[in-house]
């Protein structure tokens, strides 16, 4: 077997191991020299990107290769420099030239504090996030914001951004999602950018971090995060943090960050009472220039929904068919306009296990269980294919509901169903009966279906 038979059969291996995205970025830009009959040579085309795969995929590697090979494989690597008349590999060729990092997203200029409501609910975090911006370093540092979906975080930790501008016009504010950290990472280790990157993110005044539970289970980032963290930590530097939970309760993070994030303060976003509800959307509707009558506000307010994305979103289609039918908002418009919206979302999560049980014949305590034989956990993670689609919960919220599971569990099961809905005839109609019932009341509740508990 040549050279390139080994490497293409490996490729081949690994691109359906990691998916096109990762394989396009990490390994094809790869080659491979064989040494020996057992002995193969990564060539890597610098340090960053060796140590980066060296780290994470080396088992990966070794596996592929011993598989394409038929034999075991040893793998060693080497940083392979291209020369410059060498034909450009394809991964690298869109590479020339390296593209700028990515500077810091812009703050939304919308998200205030003179536009936030603050409620029960919000206070603490509000103040908490307001003496942060008015000093920052000072006071609490780290600011941790925790919170579900829709509950204020991005809005709030933008607002830190924006009000220590208007303090220092001059002041470095870097707002980002911990995704594009962790993408900006990336592209800096593949582009020998590493030192820029340091540089950049060592030099700001104030970082602010979106959604850091995206960190789970990231190693290269965490370490990186790491150093960012204590770097700007001595020189006195503001850091605010948002996540969807608290940093116990994010899975795979390193205690070395968790026990930086404990430092300073934690606060938390709870879900807004109805007289929050009611002035947010009240708030929402006078920036879209509609005075919001107050029943019409309480009526949404009053409706299973603390998500106030969800609730804008109600609000945005009210005034689009306000404007295009030409009539007013009043009760009875909204009525029939968010009507609609929210029977399509009434079903809970409680609804999704029973419905699922009494199909698979199964029941709702070993949903919920622990135990994986199949009879329960083809229906288990059916049921959280369906929490997944026809309720607005996150994959967190989900894992909670079935009996305190890791959101990955979550992504997994959903992931694994939409793959055998793909091959299994069968299973699809199940699924798509035990989604019929739920969604439109039909086929009698919970009737059980021929071939249940496959
Ligand atoms: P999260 O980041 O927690 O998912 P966001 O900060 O993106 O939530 O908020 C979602 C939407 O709800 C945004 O448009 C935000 O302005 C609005 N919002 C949330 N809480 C409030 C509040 N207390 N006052 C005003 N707007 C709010
Ligand atoms: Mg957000």
């Amino acid at each position: 077997m040549s050279n390139n038979e080994l490497w293409l059969g490996a490729k081949q291996r690994l691109s359906a191991l990691v998916g096109p995205q990762e394989f396009a970025t990490w390994f094809e830009p790869l080659d491979l020299r064989l040494e020996d009959d057992n002995q193969a040579v990564l060539l890597i085309p610098n340090r960053f990107f060796a140590e980066w795969i060296q780290d994470r995929y080396r088992p990966l590697l070794d596996h592929a290769l011993s598989q394409a090979g038929g034999r075991p494989m040893r793998l060693a690597f080497e940083v392979a420099e291209r020369p410059a008349d060498a034909p450009a590999r394809p991964g690298l060729a869109a590479a020339a030239p390296p593209p700028l990092l990515h500077s810091s997203a812009p703050l939304n200029v919308q998200y205030t504090f003179a536009t936030f409501v603050v409620g029960k609910c919000n206070e603490m975090a509000h103040a908490a996030c307001l003496a942060v911006a008015e000093q920052p370093g000072r006071q609490y540092n780290p600011l941790f914001v925790f919170g579900g979906a829709g509950l204020g975080k991005t809005h709030l930790v933008t607002a830190v951004g924006n009000q220590v501008l208007r303090g220092n016009p001059g002041a470095r504010i870097h707002y980002c999602s911990a995704e594009g950290f962790t993408n900006e990472l990336i592209q800096a280790v593949r582009f020998d950018g590493l030192a820029r990157f340091q540089e950049k993110y060592r030099q700001v005044d104030c970082l602010l971090v979106d959604d850091i539970q995206f960190l789970a289970g990231r190693e290269r980032t965490q370490e990186e995060f790491f150093h960012t963290f204590n770097t700007l930590y001595q020189a006195g530097k503001q850091i605010v943090v948002t996540s969807d939970k608290m940093p116990k309760d994010i899975p795979g993070l390193e205690k070395r960050l968790r026990t930086r994030f404990e430092w300073g303060l934690l606060v938390d976003l709870q879900p807004p009472d109805e007289e929050t509800k009611v002035a947010i959307l009240q708030k929402k509707a006078a920036e879209r220039g509609l005075e919001l009558a107050r029943n019409v506000a309480q009526f949404l307010a009053k409706q299973p929904e603390n998500n106030v994305r969800v609730l804008e979103g109600y609000l945005t289609r009210i005034i689009a068919i306000s404007s295009f039918q030409g009539v007013e908002v009043t009760l009875d418009l909204v009525k029939r306009v968010v009507g609609p919206l929210v029977s399509e979302r009434q079903v809970s999560i409680e609804d999704v296990l029973s419905t699922v049980a009494s199909q698979f014949g199964v029941k709702v305590s070993d949903i919920k269980g622990t135990r994986k034989t199949r009879e329960v956990s083809q229906p288990r993670q059916v049921a959280m294919y369906l929490a997944r689609r026809l309720t607005r919960s996150s994959f967190p919220e989900i894992g909670r509901s079935f009996g305190g599971k890791d959101h990955s569990t979550v992504v997994k099961g959903v992931k694994k169903i939409e793959e055998l809905l793909r091959e299994n005839p069968e299973l699809a109609e199940q699924v798509r009966a035990a989604e019929r019932i739920l969604t439109e009341g039909g086929m009698g509740g919970g009737t059980r279906l021929k071939g249940g508990g496959v």
